[in-house]
């Protein structure tokens, strides 16, 4: 308790879920926070003011991530309130399933750009400043089904491949300047996004994991806090996989 004490952590599609969940994580250890969200103004302010009840500064964010010039907005937003940020959550994240055969183009943009150019247009914003202060947490929140593919995800797993990728290719650029880029890849978690998965579909994933189970999303918060503290100073370029044992 306290690592992130004088840090501040921003989480894109902080307002819910996985995104929610690494808000109250990151809080834990004193980080203040600042929760994007697109649309629920509502939910992401409810967090401020939890937060806030507990001695946290906390602040919530409109953007739009997948668009560059809200993204901008927001960033410019975050440093004149506080001036800096330590440790970035790129956990935005959307699906539009459909068999490839029958997938549009548009549902490949679309989770194209929220997925992989929203990472892209919040950490290009964040680095220069990471950098600067020799300092710094890059945290993509990817995905199971980059590793192991998964019908009707051919968008989502290019997406969260390329994540991967990402982390990977940027832990390498900026490892020598005190900043870490890792990913965290989930399996399945319940949450708004397999709320709509066909129970039936949800039991094969139950049967497909040695734990017989989903996950919750405290459960992937936990590494992102892990990952977050200065302690995790030498682990970069990494994927930690939270799946119950569903991919090793
Ligand atoms: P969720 O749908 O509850 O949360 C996604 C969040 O992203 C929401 O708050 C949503 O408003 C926000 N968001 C979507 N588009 C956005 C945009 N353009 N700009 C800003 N915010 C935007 O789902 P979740 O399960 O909490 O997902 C969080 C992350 O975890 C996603 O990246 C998802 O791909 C990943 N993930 C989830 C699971 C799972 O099983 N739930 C598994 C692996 C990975």
């Amino acid at each position: 308790m306290g690592d992130l004490v004088d840090k501040v952590s921003l989480i894109t599609g902080g307002s819910r879920g996985i995104g929610k969940a690494c808000c109250y994580a990151l809080a834990a250890e004193k980080s203040a926070i600042a929760v994007n969200y697109n649309r629920s103004s509502e939910a992401a302010d409810e967090i401020v003011a939890d937060l806030e009840s507990k001695g946290i500064r906390a602040k919530s964010y409109q953007a739009d991530v997948s668009d560059p010039d809200q993204t901008r907005r927001m960033i410019d937003e975050v440093m004149g309130d506080y001036g800096q940020v330590d440790v970035v959550v790129n956990n935005a994240g959307i699906t539009r399933d459909r068999s490839f055969l029958k997938m549009t183009v548009d549902q490949w943009h679309q989770v194209l750009l929220v997925n992989l150019d929203g990472p892209f247009n919040v950490t290009s914003g964040l680095m220069p400043q990471m950098v600067e202060r020799g300092w710094g947490r890059i945290i993509n929140i990817t995905s199971i089904v980059a590793q192991m593919g998964n019908f009707g995800q051919s968008n989502y797993a290019v997406a969260k491949g390329g994540m991967i990728a990402f982390t990977k290719t940027l832990a390498r650029e900026v490892a020598a300047k005190g900043v870490t880029v890792n990913a965290v890849a989930p399996g399945f978690i319940e949450t708004d996004m397999t709320a709509s998965v066909p129970e039936k579909v949800l039991d094969t994933v139950r049967q497909m994991t040695p734990m017989g189970r989903l996950g919750r999303p405290e459960e992937v918060a936990r590494a992102v806090r892990f990952l977050a503290a200065p302690q995790a100073s030498f682990i970069t370029g990494q994927v930690v996989n939270i799946n119950g044992g569903m991919y090793m």
